[in-house]
């Protein structure tokens, strides 16, 4: 099924062009109206695409800002090919400030591939892998902890279904080169149903980022992203006279998947004690829960299950049954 998300950018035309994907909505006071989701597209010359997105969840700012501070410096830079743009892709998540929208209660990177007759946020998911991933040759689709999760700075990536992909991916990550690049297979999270899952299910090398703590916007996240985005865009031809900081190590994880992971066993008030960074060893005290309605009980403690590096923990104290509360990695399998 054709998207019915519809912009007035002509992807073949050289030169900047603004406008919105706009996504039909049809509410009590604007009954044939669109939800604007902002989009830009700058081409120049022959050369490759790249889709650059951001506020998929809408509580997440690092990536926001990067792209509008990249866009602002693509308007005079020479490019050979073509960058599309889209920094606020859950426009009505940004908007309210939440990781889903409000809308629908939709969570962008838990709907793809979408749907042309579903919510907005399953219309935006379908816009995106329908008329966008077609044009596109590599794919950075910028996320942080947001409201409820600390995370160590890094790029995730599937790790590629052939040698090529795998080749591919690892290429894109060395190229962003986040402090921490982590080889993942969804487990935990959206599996399948993301942005980045589902132009890997394309064959279009894609990575995503995890940057930051909380709502709020973080300096070394934000140039985290920054850089990435701009040693990419030089690295693949795209960008060749763009200013880039001199490219930073990454160091290459596995993440361990929901076995390794802490969850909360009970409600209560969680008091972490070990946090994104640490290294840490089989049973080793990862944090309490203080049970909320009784102030004498013992806190229930909890423990690492195995051997790793602290990937995230959660950001919000207040804790209920099924809460992912840590999240682990380890060093990649020696080839
Ligand atoms: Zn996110």
């Amino acid at each position: 099924m054709k998207s019915r998300v519809w912009t007035t950018i002509d992807f073949e035309t050289a030169g900047i062009q603004s406008d919105f994907a706009r996504v039909p909505y049809s509410s009590d006071t604007s009954a044939y109206g669109w939800l604007p989701v902002p989009m830009l597209c700058f081409k120049g010359e022959a050369g490759p695409t790249a889709l650059l997105t951001a506020g998929t969840h809408g509580d997440e700012y690092e990536g926001q800002v990067a792209l509008r501070r990249l866009a602002r410096d693509l308007s005079t830079t020479k490019l050979n090919g073509r960058v599309i743009i889209l920094p606020a892709l859950n426009h009505p998540a940004v908007r309210a400030g939440r990781r889903n929208s409000p809308l629908d209660g939709g969570n962008l990177n838990r709907l793809f591939p979408g749907t042309s007759e579903g919510g907005p946020t399953a219309m935006i998911a379908h816009f995106v892998a329908t008329e966008l991933f077609p044009l596109a040759d590599l794919v950075i689709d910028l996320h942080s902890g947001g409201s409820s999760l600390d995370y160590l700075p890094l790029a995730l990536a599937h790790p590629g279904r052939s040698e090529s992909e795998k080749h591919a991916v690892h290429r894109l990550l060395t190229s962003f080169a986040a402090p921490y690049s982590l080889l993942t297979d969804g487990a935990g999270g959206g599996a399948g149903t993301t942005l980045y899952a589902a132009a890997e299910q394309r064959g279009i090398p894609a990575i995503t980022t995890e940057l930051g703590r909380g709502a709020t916007l973080w300096e070394a996240g934000l140039s985290i992203a920054e850089g990435g985005l701009r040693r990419v865009l030089r690295d693949y031809g795209l960008a060749p006279d763009i200013a880039v900081d001199e490219p930073a190590q990454s160091r290459f994880l596995q993440y361990q998947g929901p076995s390794a992971s802490i969850y909360a066993p009970c409600d209560g008030l969680f008091e972490p004690l070990a946090k994104p960074g640490d290294c840490v060893e089989e049973g080793h005290i990862a944090g309490l829960i203080h049970p909320l309605d009784h102030a004498l009980a013992t806190p229930v403690e909890l423990r690492f299950a195995t051997r790793g590096i602290v990937a995230f923990r959660r950001f919000l104290t207040l804790t209920s049954t099924g809460d992912a509360l840590f999240g682990l990695a380890a060093e990649p399998a020696k080839q």
